[in-house]
């Protein structure tokens, strides 16, 4: 059983005493009287919190956390002692120490409360908001030696998306009830998975503004969108990997179907930054660990190369067409650790194109395309347009590498500077510019479109990007990001399952979350 714990925080008894109500109504499991916020702290005023808490009928655990590990007061160890104490005579089912603070007095004054209260648990604590511990084992067993009968908490900033992994190796090998979870944009993941992997509470905040540290879902979030009432120790995980990735709708639109489905899976972002050599280590310490029971990604920018490179290297499964394009989307990963990699953005973006134009594939044989953009996403498209005999030209920022990619399939290049003189029916944007939240930014200027001709942008968010506003007040015909993603993403579904997704859930979800599509 993980609970989910909220911390409940404010200057004033009546700020608490609302707080608990509502992290009540929203579902919360364990409160966190995180006292250390009080402005009057006083043991006085924590009992008679401690009794409002206990009221909702929900167990409650009192931390006054020591400015040194991220508490809000500047409070003495002598009071944030006292605060502990009165906290277990009042009836408090945990209370939260930090390990570092429990010894000497401390630990004799604790110890002697907590034997007359055999009801109370004592949580030892250690926090570090700069990187991982420097080794998590060893300060699990130094915890757990000092005291025995203690959950030890250990929580700390992932950098990296790896420093997760020392986290799930910790609880995988524990022996005893033990808290142990990543901050940080990278360390979310292990906030959700934190259910999966069997830590006794992970924490959860009450809304935006009540977070008490880095990367902190809210509950709805944690319900919402991350399943957190179906989570089991047997779900299977999947997600997207990119960066930046906190913007992607994948989550949405895969949990929507798990759930419709009845999926025991997980989709979450995995915000795997910038290199190359992050992508490989992620991937290594994935399959190093099956028992993480990961089972699929969806891979966005700027990994769809490092992707291809992974699988092929690797000696796994890459699908002929992934190679031809030379741009990876979509990773599935055997119950053996082999790698299989796919590309489905090309019949995304080629059905999308297609089905919103009403033709077939070979209608646009002939036809002078533009396509902006030298990346992941052009060269699926790229390869589509002259799989079907259209006649291509490529704009891109960077000169080199779009004259790569033109070789590889025989079409023109110009650089961005020349879009303003393109001659074609169809103009795709296959940059990310335009993608929320540079929302006022287009690759080209607005005087390009025509009426007649027709305009694609590969980016979904937001829905109706600069660039399409700006070819269908020329009277242009628009095909959005969002027809492709839904494309692509049912795609992987079928990599992933075998089976189709349920598309009305897949739009309906698309278009809760951008507008209607
Ligand atoms: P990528 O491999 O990183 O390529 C990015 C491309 O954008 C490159 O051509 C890059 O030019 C160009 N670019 C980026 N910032 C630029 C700027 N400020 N000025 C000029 N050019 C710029 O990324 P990707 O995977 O191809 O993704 C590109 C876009 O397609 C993203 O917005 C993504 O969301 C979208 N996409 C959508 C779907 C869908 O299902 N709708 C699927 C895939 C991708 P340089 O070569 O000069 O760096």
């Amino acid at each position: 059983m993980t609970y989910l714990a909220v911390p409940i925080q404010g200057q004033t008894k009546a700020q608490f005493k609302d707080r608990l109500k509502a992290a009540k109504e929203a579902g919360a499991e364990i409160l966190e009287l995180r006292t250390d916020y009080l402005t009057d702290l006083s043991s006085a005023v924590v009992v008679e919190l401690i009794h409002s808490a206990r009221r909702t009928g929900l167990p409650v655990i009192v931390t006054c956390r020591d400015a040194k590990q991220g508490g809000a007061g500047n409070w003495d160890l002598k009071q944030r002692t006292e605060v502990l104490l009165e906290a277990v005579r009042a009836g408090a089912e945990f209370i939260d120490c930090e390990a570092d603070n429990f010894a000497g007095d401390v630990q004799n004054a604790i110890q002697e409360v907590m034997s007359a209260n055999s009801r109370c648990r004592l949580i030892l604590s250690a926090h570090n908001f700069q990187g991982p511990f420097e080794d998590i084992a060893v300060l699990y067993e130094s915890i757990i030696t000092v005291c025995p009968q203690a959950i030890p908490k250990l929580v700390y900033a992932a950098n990296h998306i790896c420093d997760c992994f020392p986290a799930f190796d910790l609880l995988h090998n524990k022996d005893r009830d033990a808290i142990v979870f990543c901050m940080g944009s990278a360390g979310m993941i292990s906030r959700v998975l934190a259910k999966k992997f069997d830590s006794f509470l992970t924490f959860a905040s009450l809304d935006d503004r009540q977070t008490t540290a880095p990367g902190q879902l809210t509950i709805r979030q944690a319900k919402d969108i991350y399943r957190w009432d179906k989570i089991d120790e047997q779900t299977e995980i999947l997600g997207v990997i990119g960066d930046p990735v906190a913007h992607s709708i994948s989550p949405w639109v895969f949990n929507a179907c798990f759930e419709k489905d009845g999926i025991n899976a997980v989709h979450l972002p995995f915000h795997v930054q910038q290199d190359k050599m992050g992508f490989n280590s992620f991937m290594k310490g994935v399959v190093e660990r099956l028992w993480l029971n990961m089972g699929g990604f969806s891979v966005t920018l700027p990994h769809k190369t490092n992707a291809l490179d992974f699988a092929s290297r690797g000696g796994d499964f890459v699908e002929p067409l992934a190679s031809t394009i030379g741009a990876v989307n979509t990773l599935k990963i055997g119950f053996n650790g082999i790698v299989s990699a796919y590309n489905t953005d090309y019949a995304g973006a080629m059905d999308a194109l297609t089905s919103t134009m009403g033709i077939e594939r070979h209608q646009l044989h002939g036809v002078k395309v533009a396509c902006i953009g030298a990346g992941g996403a052009a060269r699926a498209v790229v390869a589509g347009l002259m799989d079907a005999g259209a006649e291509v030209t490529i704009y891109n920022r960077t000169l080199p590498k779009a004259q790569l990619l033109a070789e590889e399939f025989r079409c023109r290049v110009y650089g961005l500077q020349e879009l303003s003189s393109l001659d074609a029916a169809i103009v795709i944007n296959c940059t990310s510019i335009g993608m929320s939240p540079n929302v006022d930014a287009s690759p080209v200027p607005a005087e390009v479109f025509k009426a007649g001709m027709t305009a694609f942008d590969t980016v979904y968010s937001p829905l109706k990007t600069r660039f399409l506003q700006q070819a269908e007040a020329a009277g242009a015909a628009i095909v959005t990001g969002a027809e492709m993603f839904i494309r692509q993403a049912m795609a992987q579904y079928r990599i992933f399952f075998g089976k189709e997704p349920d598309e009305p859930t897949m739009r309906k979800t698309v278009s809760d979350r951008l507008g209607q599509v």
